[in-house]
């Protein structure tokens, strides 16, 4: 067969490429923790990483590595772990590939928690500093002898930076450092960093993957790009027969099985029917969000609209030449004038919460809540106003979403 099967059908269809118990369409819940073996030898290859198996459910489960497989095929990669969050798949790669020393290039504009997390890498001996990723030159400037990962995001919440991300995908081929591309905001489907020289692609499958709000979840999908030979933090462990796989291996060494994030069989169920639907709902969130950003941008009570798909958005060729949508996820600031805490409890159907990648419409201001902790000075480098509101779009029917904004902002 020659012929590529498309996004959706190659989700939906993915159970049932390996053998499925009692013709199942989908992959059932394997709750069990251990795994048994008839033959000890079998169990012996399985621990020495020789034949492919479980052993023990921190490690992994039947019903994760089964959406392992999905995400593997959405990002087009060689492979993919999955972990408990997203947080939790970030950590991962951190704690399994950087030791003492180290140091790691970041966009600045990331998603609150990186931003801790990364805060917490430096007290243990990790060196990080955060640079514009919308200039290629911030990156590469940036650079030190003992830099060996460069971190960025997509769009980047919540102020929809762009990040330069084909561009400074070839100067880490160049350098030989590993790409880290988080692409939760735009998710495989409007975008697969493969194509960028990404080395390793997080998803927040809490996010848009699993779509509906309901289960939490990360991972990380080797793409093939990196050369792990030259990688001087592999361990001698995990250097087996396709070079390909060492990092994933030790992330997954590291990550789930000395860490203990593993993705529950519960959790990658709702996780794995979610993405069945993955295109169906970003073709609808991204139509709303260009809908309500387009109206904000009209309206005299609202000083700036951030949204990747307006013309006036710094990155917006960027953003058109790089991905089929824009995404789902826009900020504006109200005029100054404008009471933002008034304003948003006056909304109806839109949800005063934190999350985003709900089917619901979601909204939160910002500099209150889940960017507080890090003080105003990050903030003001992230381009964050005390005035700022996200909003999460969703899939709800476009015409109630704008006559909501509309009669908050009027009100
Ligand atoms: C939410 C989010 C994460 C973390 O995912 P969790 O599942 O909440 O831990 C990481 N990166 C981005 C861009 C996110 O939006």
């Amino acid at each position: 067969m020659t012929r590529k099967t498309g996004f959706t059908t190659s989700i939906l269809h993915a159970d049932r490429a390996l053998p499925i118990e009692h013709g199942s369409l989908h992959k059932p819940l394997h709750l069990s923790v251990a795994y048994g073996y008839r033959d000890v030898r079998d169990l012996v290859a399985v621990f020495q990483g020789k034949a492919q198996g479980f052993v023990y459910g921190r490690q992994g489960n039947p019903t994760a590595a089964a959406l392992e497989e999905k995400l593997t095929r959405m990002e087009q990669g060689v492979a993919t772990a999955c972990f408990s969050t997203g947080m939790a798949a970030i950590g991962a790669i951190m704690l399994a590939l950087l030791r003492e020393h180290d140091h790691v290039v970041s966009s600045a504009f990331l998603f609150g928690n990186t931003n801790s997390l990364f805060g917490t890498l430096r007290t243990h001996g990790t060196g990080v500093t955060f640079v514009d990723a919308t200039e290629l030159l911030e990156v590469e400037k940036a650079l030190t002898p003992n830099t060996r990962l460069v971190f960025v995001e997509t769009i980047a919440n919540p102020r929809t930076q762009v990040a330069d991300l084909a561009r400074i995908g070839k100067l880490c081929t160049e350098r030989g450092l590993i790409y880290v591309v988080d692409n939760t905001m735009t998710s495989p489907y409007l975008f697969r960093p493969k194509g960028v020289g990404a080395s390793l692609v997080v998803n927040a499958l809490t996010k848009y993957i699993g779509g509906h709000g309901n289960a939490l979840g990360g991972s990380v999908t080797e793409t093939g790009a990196f050369d792990w030979t030259r990688y001087p933090n592999i361990y001698d462990e995990y250097k087996g027969p396709k070079p390909a796989l060492w990092g994933l291996t030790q992330i997954r060494k590291k990550g789930l099985r000395d860490w203990g994030a593993t993705l529950s069989p519960e959790q990658a169920h709702h996780l794995a029917v979610g993405a069945e639907t993955l295109a169906l709902r970003m073709e609808r969130a991204c139509a709303n969000a260009q809908a309500v950003a387009q109206f904000l941008a009209a309206r005299r009570e609202v000083r700036a609209v951030y949204y990747p798909g307006l013309p006036s958005h710094p990155q917006y060729r960027l953003a058109s030449d790089l991905f089929s949508g824009y995404g789902a996820l826009l900020s504006f600031e109200l005029d100054p004038e404008r009471e933002c805490f008034d304003f948003l409890n006056r909304l109806e159907s839109v949800v005063l919460s934190s999350n985003l990648g709900d089917n619901r419409t979601l909204a939160i201001p910002v500099a209150h809540t889940i960017f507080h902790e890090m003080g105003p000075q990050r903030r003001a480098s992230m381009g964050i106003a005390d005035s700022l509101i996200r909003v999460s779009v969703g899939i709800v029917d476009c015409a109630d979403l704008i006559a909501d904004f509309a009669q908050a902002l009027s009100g």
